[in-house]
């Protein structure tokens, strides 16, 4: 299992907001260029304004998010600005990342840490008929023939694969149990189910699309094992799956 500290995505998404904010500065500088027209200067003007709204929202929510994990307690006011910071400021950070060759999965990686703390630090509980257990058609063996994204039990329960340990979580806890063959059919359970809290197993891209995609729901994140390479026969940690769902279940204690 590779963990990724949270302190990557923090310290990308700040260096991400201080360049928006020098691009605000020198798009201000250019609106008083004595060579520019006046519509010229009221289009720059108004790119200025959502910058800066961007940049004040994103600022608060980097407060809100750092407060947050500090206190490990959330702060309403801040929840909104928060949700811009991650959702709005999500690719600058990736394409940061990229120019400067980072590692992308380290920093999604570090992005779903960030996530599952700032859940965890919201306390929220679910009942177990509200709790949806999200995982990816990879973890099915590439050699079992029977059609299980449909309907999870036309698993045979062979143990060749973890599907099964999936169908054990269910029954143990009596949660719902999707497995998804992408985020079309992810979001559809979401819709069906409805539930109040998620716990999805997926790559470090899928999930951290599908944090992003589920926002409000909180979504505690299990990135897959990949043993033998992508999308094809993966597994999961069922200790870390067992402990999310237990959290949001008990409600409160810090767990994964
Ligand atoms: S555990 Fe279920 S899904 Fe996995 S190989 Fe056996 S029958 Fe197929």
């Amino acid at each position: 299992m590779i963990y990724e500290r949270k302190r990557l995505f923090i310290g990308l998404l700040i260096v991400s907001l201080l360049a928006v904010c020098m691009l605000a500065v020198a798009i201000w500088y250019l609106v008083f260029s004595p060579e520019s027209s006046v519509v010229y200067k009221l289009v720059l003007l108004a790119v200025d304004a959502v910058l800066i709204i961007a940049i004040l929202l994103a600022g608060f929510g980097l407060a809100g998010i750092v407060l947050t994990l500090v206190r490990s307690k959330p702060l309403a006011l801040l929840q909104g600005p928060v949700r811009v910071a991650l959702n709005t400021f999500f690719p600058l950070v990736l394409i940061l990342g990229k120019l400067l060759s980072i590692d992308l999965n380290r920093i999604k990686r570090s992005f779903i840490e960030v996530n599952n703390n700032l859940v965890r630090a919201m306390h929220i509980s679910a009942a177990p008929d509200q709790l949806l257990l999200l995982a990816p058609h990879c973890l099915q063996s590439s050699t079992c023939t029977h059609k299980v994204t449909g309907n999870v039990d036309n698993c045979r329960r062979c143990g060749q694969c973890m599907v099964s340990d999936l169908l054990r979580l269910r029954d143990h806890y009596g949660i719902r149990v999707g497995m998804a063959t992408g985020g079309t059919l992810a979001r559809k359970y979401v819709r069906d189910y409805r539930p109040k809290a998620i716990v999805a197993i997926a790559c470090e891209r899928d999930l951290t699309s599908g944090i992003l995609d589920a926002n409000p729901i909180p979504v505690l994140g299990v990135t897959n094992l990949r043993p033998h390479g992508p999308c094809h026969d993966t597994q999961f940690s069922y200790q870390r799956v067992d402990e999310a769902i237990q959290y949001f279940l008990r409600n409160g204690s810090d767990c994964i």
